[in-house]
C-alpha cells in the first residue's frame, strides 16, 4: 500500500508533503497543503533527514515557527516512504495526546494517508499507527515507555520540559538508545530554551550551528537576523533592530517603538519589516564557520560535520513578528526579570541565565576589605590553613585564618620566588619553588593581632592543600622529601567538577602515573576536592553579611597590592554543561583567558582544608580545639583520665 504512494521520481521529503499531505482547518493556522513559503527555514531540514550522515537534528527555534508541525510531516512521509519503527517523545501525556490528535487529524484529512491510518475506536494512546509504521508514545517521566522498543526514527519535542526521574536519569539519554540496532537511523529533537539548564542549548552546541542567513535587500550581504545590533566587531552598532532609542538616547515608548523600529543590515542599509519576509524567503542554512559571499556561494570551513545537525532561529524569522513587534516586546519586557526570560526564551530563543556575573574584583575589595595588616592574623583566629597551587617554576598560595563558625580572613598570599643559584643546581631545580613553600608559609610564624582565646600569640599554618593538576610527580617527590613534622601538615589535593553523591572531598591512593605510567614511591595519597562544593561555597561566602558567622574577609591592603589576588579570584564562573558521558555538570571556568585563577584555586583548597580540619563542624571550634591542645601536650600520667580498671580514656572529637 505504502509502495502505491511512493513518488514515481525522486522528490525531496518536503515536496511530498506538499503534494499528499492537507492540514485540517480545526487545527491549523495555515490550512491547506503544508506551504513552506511560510517557514521558508523547514524546507532544507527536510533535505538533512534525508541526508545519510546526518544522525541527529537539534532544532532550537521560538514557539511558533512550525517546529511540532515539522515533526508531524517528517512522520507522515517517512512513515509512508520508508516504513520503520518510530519513536515520538513529549514532556508529558497531555502533550503527547494533543500531538497524536493533531497526527490524526492531519492523515484524517489528507487523502494520501487517510486510509493508512486505523479508524478512530482502535486509536490508542500508546501508538500511532501508519500503513506499516508503528510509532510508539513515550513521555519523559515514563522511561517504561522508552525502554526495549528498537526505533528507526526518534522525535523529541519540547525537550527542555522533559523532566528527570530519580530512578531512571535523563529520559534523553534513554530515548536516545533505541536507534542502536539500525546502521542508518536518525533522531530529531526540538524545544524552545529555557534557562541555565537547557537540554536544547547544550545539544545545539555540540551541533554544527547553523544559522540562517538572509540576504540584505539593498547590498545582498547575506547575514543572520539579530535583535541586539553587533557591541563590537567589524560590524559595530550594525546587524540588529533599531530605531528604539529618541535622539536624546532615551527608550521610546511601546506605540512609537512599535511605528519607528526598523532593521539595520551588517553593512548599515536600512531593511523596513515590509521587506522581511521575502528576504527569509531567499534564506538559507550556513553552518557555523562558514559563510555565504554576495553571490550566495558557501566559503569557509564548518567547524564541525553535519552528523549532528543544529538550527537556531530567533522570533525574528517568524512571519508575522516585524522589528516593531519584537522592539515593542522587549520594551515591554525591559527591567522585569519574569517577562525578560520569556523575551529571552521564546523571541531571542536564548537560554536565559539567572545567576548574576562574577562580582568584580574592586566590588570585592570595597566591600570585604578588613582591619588587619598583611602577614597578621585577626584575635579571632584559632587556625590557618593554606591553598597552594603550583605552575611552570613557581607557586601561588594563600593563607587564610578561621575562627567560630568558620568565619575567615585572608592572612597572606604570595609567589613563591625561586633562588636564581637553586635553578642553576640541577638537583635542586624540579622542586624549588615548592621548597620555597617551606619558609613563605609552613615553617612561618603568623603573629596574631592580640592573643587569642586560646592564648596563643602567633599561628602556624595548621594544614596546606597543594594541588597535584600540574606535574604531579614533582608535588610528591617534594612531598615525601619533608619532614615528618611537615609532611603530615600537607595534603596534596586535586580539583573535580564534582564527586559521587556530592561528597565535598575523597581520598585516593594514586599507584602510578597516568601520563607517564611512573609509579609513585610509596604511592600518592590524593585528596579530591569537589569544586562544586567549595568553588560555589567560597563565592557564596563573599555575599555573606559581614556582623555574621561564615564572614568571609580580606586584608587591609590596598587595591593595589591585592590587585593580582582579586583578579585571580574572581576569573572564575560556573558554567553548566554536559560531561563527556552527557551528564549536565557545573564546571568552573576561567572568564578572561589572560589573566590565571591559581589564588582563586588556593582560596577553594585553603576552604577545603579548614573543612577537613573541623571535620565539617564549625560549632565550639574553639573548644574542641582546647581539648586536642591539651591532649597533645605531654601531660603527667596522673592527670590522665582513666575508666575505673584504669584504661585510657579516649576523648574523640564529634
Ligand atoms: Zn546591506
Amino acid at each position: 500500500m505504502a509502495d502505491a504512494w511512493a513518488p514515481a521520481e525522486e522528490i525531496g521529503l518536503a515536496q511530498w508533503c506538499e503534494q499528499n499531505i492537507r492540514l485540517p482547518r480545526e487545527t491549523s493556522a495555515n490550512p491547506g497543503a503544508p506551504d513552506f513559503s511560510r517557514y521558508p527555514y523547514l524546507r532544507e531540514i527536510f533535505d538533512w533527514c534525508e541526508a545519510p550522515e546526518v544522525e541527529r537534528i537539534v532544532l532550537m527555534f521560538p514557539p511558533q515557527t512550525g517546529k511540532t508541525t515539522f515533526l508531524q510531516l517528517l512522520l507522515a512521509a517517512t512513515a509512508v516512504l520508508s516504513a520503520a519503527p518510530a519513536m515520538l517523545g513529549a514532556p508529558d501525556k497531555d502533550a503527547l495526546h494533543e500531538l497524536r490528535e493533531k497526527f490524526y487529524g492531519m492523515c484524517d484529512a489528507s487523502e494520501a494517508l487517510a486510509e493508512l491510518v486505523p479508524p478512530p475506536r482502535l486509536r490508542n494512546n500508546r501508538w500511532i499507527d501508519v500503513g506499516a509504521t508503528r510509532c510508539h508514545l513515550a513521555w519523559s517521566y515514563n522511561t517504561q515507555r522508552m525502554s526495549g522498543k528498537s526505533c528507526r526514527l526518534v522525535l523529541c519535542t519540547e525537550i527542555d520540559r522533559w523532566r528527570k526521574t530519580k530512578t531512571h536519569g535523563d529520559p534523553r539519554l534513554i530515548i536516545h538508545e533505541r536507534v542502536k540496532a539500525f546502521f542508518r537511523s536518525l533522531i530529531v529533537e526540538e524545544s524552545t530554551p529555557s534557562d541555565e539548564d537547557s537540554a536544547i542549548d547544550a545539544a545545539f552546541r555540540l551541533s554544527n550551528q547553523c544559522r540562517f542567513l538572509v540576504p540584505c535587500p539593498k547590498c545582498r550581504h547575506r547575514q543572520e537576523l539579530r535583535f541586539f545590533p553587533r557591541k563590537k566587531g567589524p560590524y559595530a552598532g550594525c546587524g540588529g533592530v533599531a530605531g528604539l532609542r529618541d535622539d536624546t538616547g532615551e527608550w521610546l515608548s511601546v506605540d512609537d517603538a512599535l511605528a519607528a523600529a526598523h532593521y539595520i543590515c551588517e553593512r548599515g542599509c536600512k531593511i523596513d519589516s515590509g521587506q522581511k519576509n521575502d528576504i527569509v524567503a531567499e534564506g538559507r542554512w550556513v553552518p557555523k564557520g562558514q559563510s555565504l559571499d554576495v553571490k550566495g556561494k558557501l566559503v569557509g570551513e564548518p567547524l564541525r560535520s553535519n552528523r549532528i545537525s543544529g538550527a537556531r532561529l530567533n522570533a525574528l524569522y517568524g512571519e508575522t513578528v516585524t522589528f516593531g513587534k519584537m522592539a515593542a516586546k522587549f520594551l515591554e519586557c525591559r527591567g522585569k526579570q519574569a517577562a525578560m526570560q520569556v523575551f529571552w526564551n521564546d523571541w531571542l530563543c536564548s537560554r536565559y541565565m539567572k545567576r548574576a556575573k562574577a562580582p568584580k574584583w574592586r566590588e570585592i575589595w570595597m566591600r570585604l576589605r578588613a582591619d588587619h595588616d598583611p602577614g597578621s592574623v585577626p584575635e579571632w583566629a584559632l587556625f590557618l590553613t593554606a591553598g597552594c597551587d603550583p605552575g611552570p617554576g613557581y607557586v601561588r598560595w594563600t593563607v587564610r585564618a578561621w575562627g567560630e563558625g568558620s568565619t575567615s580572613a585572608l592572612v597572606a598570599w604570595g609567589t613563591t620566588r625561586v633562588d636564581a643559584d637553586r635553578v642553576k643546581d640541577h638537583g635542586h631545580s624540579r622542586t624549588a619553588h615548592l621548597e620555597a613553600l617551606r619558609g613563605d608559609v609552613l615553617e612561618r610564624d603568623f603573629p596574631l593581632v592580640r592573643v587569642n582565646t586560646l592564648g596563643q600569640k602567633t599561628l602556624r599554618v595548621a594544614l596546606a592543600a597543594v594541588d597535584v593538576g600540574y606535574r604531579p610527580m614533582a608535588v610528591h617527590e617534594w612531598w615525601r622529601s619533608l619532614p615528618a613534622e611537615l609532611a603530615k601538615r600537607v595534603r596534596q589535593v586535586a580539583g573535580r567538577a564534582e564527586l559521587p553523591d556530592g561528597a565535598p572531598w575523597r581520598k585516593r591512593t594514586v599507584e602510578v602515573s597516568s601520563r607517564t605510567g611512573k609509579p609513585y614511591a610509596g604511592g600518592q595519597q590524593r585528596w579530591e576536592i569537589s569544586r562544586a562544593v567549595y568553588s560555589q561555597e567560597v563565592h557564596d561566602r563573599w555575599r555573606q553579611p559581614l556582623d555574621e558567622p561564615g564572614a568571609w574577609f580580606l586584608t587591609n591592603a590596598s587595591l593595589g597590592q591585592a590587585e593580582l589576588y582579586l583578579q585571580e579570584i574572581t576569573n572564575e564562573a560556573p558554567v553548566r554543561r554536559a560531561d563527556k558521558l552527557g551528564r549536565m555538570r557545573t564546571f568552573w571556568e576561567k572568564i578572561k583567558k589572560n589573566v590565571g585563577n591559581h589564588f582563586g584555586d588556593g582560596e577553594v583548597y585553603a576552604m577545603a582544608a579548614a573543612e577537613m580540619l573541623v571535620n565539617r563542624n564549625w560549632s565550639e571550634v574553639a573548644e574542641r580545639l582546647r581539648r586536642r591542645l591539651k591532649q597533645s601536650q605531654p601531660a603527667a600520667p596522673k592527670q590522665r583520665f582513666e575508666t575505673p580498671d584504669g584504661r585510657p580514656l579516649l576523648i574523640t572529637e564529634r
